[in-house]
């Protein structure tokens, strides 16, 4: 891929809109539109209504300094398939060159208006179709994220530093830094990289949705319930025990939070394969699951408030559903059971779902609190490596090893740091990362 070239593609969605738009980048980008620009020149960063060749009318803006960090064009004009594709097609008769997927990010990356992790929070933002999604893509783009990555390089430059200042004088046989410091910095720096780790947890279940299964015997109306939730028909309810077979996924929103919802198959004896296979998915779902929502059944005179400690670490919620059935079950509506909350619902008539989906918030508020949160598997794949690195370094430091081995190991959590920014990067990891992006970004 040659970066002197100047690129053009349409960045807006592919189809027919009210509006699209044209990006033109490159050293000649502006020489290139205004061969076709009823315009002598483009004045920097101003829009200028022109038309384009004979094919659409439009308004052109010019940027000395683009997104990609080079001379950009770019010009919006009307959604229609052929003069997008027309416009496009003249600008590479011109002399440009149709971009290829992600190359305008690249661009930017490889100009250095953005690190590598705000690159990928571009495809992030882009794809975000939650508040929580929004919420972590903004804070990798610009936020606390990229400084809290900064401070742990600064603090490992800093410990390098001193250690190499070791190693030059090292014929004299001096130690500038005090070994019980060092361990003491090394030992905090491993506790931010663990903190930093941990989060993934957190910050992916917001990305993806916070899971929660929904559980409980045969006929007790889970699927009446996540029907609900949803405000949809997405799950087959019958009278039949046994009919959710299969685990069914829906995504619910509230107060910004999603919650990916799961239906489990009744957890009873199988009665033949198929049902088999479905209560094997419940378990699992079960187990991955952050939030458990019992669902009993009013009708049945079960003792709602039997058996509820819980060691799994994960939220417990108990629904007792079908209370139009026995109105006095209603009494146990919002009582809390060990870490059980009850909350009373009729499935049917919607009744009490609005408060199982503010329990559903709260359940989830406590994790939703961090600042800083991680939601990148690769960034927390190299962020285990650093952490690795120090605990190594931290280890040769205790064990009285040289200075100039401590001085590998930290070298070698850099490394790995800086493979989340893109300070070190491979062309495998760049074509990797660029290849999500669409056409046009
Ligand atoms: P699942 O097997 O747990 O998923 O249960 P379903 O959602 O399929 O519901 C089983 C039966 O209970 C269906 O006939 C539902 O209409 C009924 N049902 C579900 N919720 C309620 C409720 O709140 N009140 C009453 N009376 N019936 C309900």
């Amino acid at each position: 891929m040659r970066r002197n070239d100047t690129i053009v593609a349409v960045a807006t969605p592919a189809g027919v809109g009210g509006l699209a738009v044209i990006r033109l980048s490159g050293a000649d980008a502006l020489a290139l539109a205004l061969k076709h620009l009823s315009v002598e020149t483009l004045q920097p960063r101003n829009a200028t209504y022109c038309r384009f060749d004979d094919l659409d009318d439009g308004v052109a803006t010019y940027f000395p300094t683009g997104y990609t960090g080079e001379p950009t064009v770019e010009f919006c004009c009307h959604g229609s398939l052929y003069v997008q594709q027309a416009l496009v097609q003249a600008l590479v008769d011109s002399g440009a060159r149709l971009a290829t997927a992600g190359e305008y990010t690249l661009r930017a990356f490889l100009n250095g208006r953005l690190n590598l992790s705000q690159a990928e929070a571009v495809v992030d933002l882009i794809d975000a179709v939650t508040p929580a999604q929004h919420h972590l893509a903004v804070s990798q783009l610009r936020g606390g994220y990229a400084q809290r990555l900064k401070e742990l390089r600064q603090q490992l430059l800093d410990l390098t530093s001193l250690l190499e200042l070791e190693l030059d004088f090292s014929q004299e046989d001096v130690e500038f830094a005090d070994r019980g410091q060092l361990h003491q910095n090394l030992s905090s720096l491993s506790s931010q990289v663990t903190r930093l780790v941990d989060s993934f947890a957190t910050g992916n279940a917001l990305k993806q949705g916070i899971p929660v299964a929904i559980v409980g015997a045969p006929n007790v109306g889970k699927s009446t319930l996540l029907n609900a939730l949803l405000d949809d028909d997405r799950a087959i309810v019958s009278d039949i025990p046994g009919t959710t077979r299969d685990t069914v996924d829906g995504l619910l929103t509230v107060d910004g939070i999603t919650f990916r919802l799961i239906d489990t198959a009744g957890l009873r004896q199988a009665v033949d394969e198929v049902e088999r296979l479905g209560i094997a998915r419940s378990r699992k779902a079960r187990e991955e699951a952050d939030i458990i929502v019992e669902v009993l059944d009013a009708s049945m005179g079960l003792d709602v408030m039997s058996d509820t400690s819980h060691d799994d670490g994960k939220k417990h919620i108990r629904v007792l559903n079908k209370c139009d059935l026995i109105p006095e079950a209603m009494t146990a509506d919002g009582k809390l059971l060990g870490d059980t909350l009850i909350v009373c619902t009729a499935a049917k008539s919607g009744r009490g779902i609005d408060r199982l989906k503010a329990s559903l918030v709260a359940a989830a508020d406590v994790r939703c609190r961090q600042e800083v949160m991680l939601s990148n598997v690769r960034h927390r794949d190299a962020l285990v490596r650093v952490g690795e690195a120090v605990t190594h370094a931290d280890e040769a430091l205790r064990g009285g090893l040289p200075a100039d081995l401590v001085v590998v190991d930290l070298r070698d959590a850099l490394y790995h740091l800086g493979t989340i920014t893109g300070e070190v990067s491979s062309n495998e990891v760049l074509g990797n990362i660029f290849s999500r992006f669409c056409i046009g970004k």
